[in-house]
């Protein structure tokens, strides 16, 4: 029985003995080798006691496993939930009591310290996978042989949970189907033009949409192959340009790392065919460095967990600077008013909404959060605040709520300020993105203090150092008597921001 985007995957497979995946250790994954292994942890799965619909945690680090992993659960019917490599048990503990996994899979190393959030959560099983083939749930996948009968799953049926960052109160989980994924991907493959032939640097963790779904989906579909890199390695990658790759798709970081690194030139990029960038926005001056450096134009796109990619520079035709291109095949996006709903005047700034196959199914258990995030007539209201030119380009202008996004990873700054203000001697605190040559935006931190007691900068950060992921964390913690506040009373962010514009101007 087929499992809808497994079904898709395994269909479209080349042959059996191409290559999908390559380690910088030298790994090698085959399609056939994807079959396999996904098999065998399904079983596992399966013996697990998990059926169709129950959710599958998981936070481990980026390996070939993670992805054999994220294809098993997709044949056992089960709901893949990655959560970011970074978050702390604290932050664990509420993602398994919010999603009730049926598994929780881990770092062997960190098992110890995730036991006791998996018990509150009432977690059945909590198992292992470590980056050396290593971990309790591959020793029990090993004992397990033979074709494993896929659950059946339908377009509309769930197949992943990714959590956002609430900007009020705790993270939703977006539930993306099957269908969701599988329509995006098959756009992407053909808008991008990714063959068999491609090879891409992958280089973005696996825990978030753009290394999980933009990546990952694509390159399956099309058949094509991925250097897997654990993280981030300009050294790495301008070897790899040299070596084979075609392609790459980044976060705006990655592009501003590669330009500082004297290795990047014409000569050897002449391999790629494609450098894509996503997940925060692309400064204009980075697009046209990069096009000076190499004689390659960046094809931005725009996209968000909810939706997968709404919007892409074109493949042939102008890839603007500052712009997100247009909306992909079968995805409509429209500018509203942000207040009333009702649709713009083309040019004009106001909320991105967006329709399609592509968009999600709701928030997990949150009828009412996700009945108040679309409209009646189906659209989703993004939160992003854009406009569309004259030649039907994209361009986001700003976020509606105060979101920051560092290295190309959200923070809202509310989940950071509650932190900060429970601290002694902390009157309140205000959360900022403050622009940053190397992470885009430097999350930033101005605290008012008490009187006496009062924190230094060093000892805000090492006191969130336990409670909050690393990415979470101020840059900087600076101090003033109060915060600027408009007549309703809300602290003004913007001014905020302007006054510390400079902070880390090099
Ligand atoms: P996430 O759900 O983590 O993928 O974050 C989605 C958000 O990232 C979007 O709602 C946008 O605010 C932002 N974003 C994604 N792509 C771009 C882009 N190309 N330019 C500007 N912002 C972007």
């Amino acid at each position: 029985m087929p499992a809808y985007l497994y079904d898709l995957i395994a269909r479209r497979a080349p042959s059996p003995s191409k290559v999908c995946l390559e380690t910088p250790e030298g790994r090698k994954l085959t399609f056939a080798d994807l079959a396999a292994g996904s098999a065998r942890i399904a079983h596992a799965l399966a013996a697990r006691g998990v059926v169709a619909g129950d959710r599958v945690a998981v936070q481990v680090d980026k390996s070939p496993d993670a992805i054999l992993l994220y294809l098993a659960c997709l044949r056992a019917g089960a709901v893949f939930l990655p959560l970011n490599t970074a978050y702390t048990p604290a932050e664990i503990e509420y993602f398994l009591g919010d999603a009730e996994p049926r598994v929780f899979v881990c770092e062997p190393q960190k098992k110890d310290s995730l036991l006791e959030a998996a018990r509150k959560a009432g977690v059945a099983h909590v198992e292992t996978m470590g980056v050396r083939e290593d971990g309790s749930l591959l020793d029990a996948a090993g004992t397990q042989t033979g074709e494993f009968a896929d659950v059946e799953r339908g377009a509309d049926d769930l197949a992943a949970i990714l959590y956002t960052s609430g900007t009020t109160g705790r993270s939703k989980g977006a539930m993306l189907s099957h269908g969701n994924l599988a329509s995006n991907a098959l756009t992407l493959v053909d808008y991008w033009r990714f063959t068999e032939k491609d090879a891409l640097i992958h280089a973005l963790p696996i825990y978030h949409t753009h290394g999980l779904f933009v990546a990952m989906n694509t390159l399956l579909l099309a058949g094509g192959s991925m250097f897997f890199l654990p993280k981030l390695d300009p050294d790495l990658m301008l070897q790899l340009m040299q070596r084979g790759a075609t392609a790459m798709m980044g976060v705006p970081t990655f592009y501003t790392r590669l330009l500082a690194h004297p290795g990047l030139t014409k000569e050897a990029t002449k391999n790629m065919r494609l450098f894509v960038s996503g997940s925060a926005p692309l400064l204009a001056e980075t697009h046209r460095e990069w096009t000076a450096r190499t004689g390659h134009a960046i094809l931005e796109r725009y996209g968000m967990t909810e939706t997968n990619m709404n919007t892409s520079n074109p493949y042939d035709g102008d890839r603007v600077p500052g712009a997100v291109g247009f909306p992909l095949p079968g995805v409509s996006v429209r500018i509203t008013d942000p207040e009333t709903g009702a649709p713009l005047k083309q040019g004009e700034i106001g909320m991105i909404e967006v329709k399609g196959p592509n968009v999600f199914k709701g928030y997990w258990r949150m009828p009412e959060k996700t009945a108040s995030e679309f409209r009646a007539d189906g659209f989703f209201i993004t939160g992003d605040l854009g406009k569309i030119d004259e030649r039907g380009y994209v361009f986001i202008v700003g976020r509606d709520k105060d979101l920051v996004i560092t290295g190309g990873f959200n923070v809202y700054p509310i989940e950071v300020e509650t932190e900060i203000d429970a601290l002694a001697g902390v009157v309140e605190s205000a959360v900022i993105g403050v622009p940053h040559p190397d992470f885009g935006e430097g999350v930033t931190a101005i605290v008012v203090p008490k009187k006496d007691g009062a924190p230094d900068e060093k000892q805000v950060i090492a006191a969130l150092e336990a409670r909050l992921a690393k990415f979470k964390l101020p840059k900087r913690v600076l101090f003033a008597s109060e915060l600027p506040r408009n007549a309703m009373g809300k602290v003004q962010k913007a001014e905020l921001r302007k006054t510390h514009g400079d902070l880390y101007k090099k």
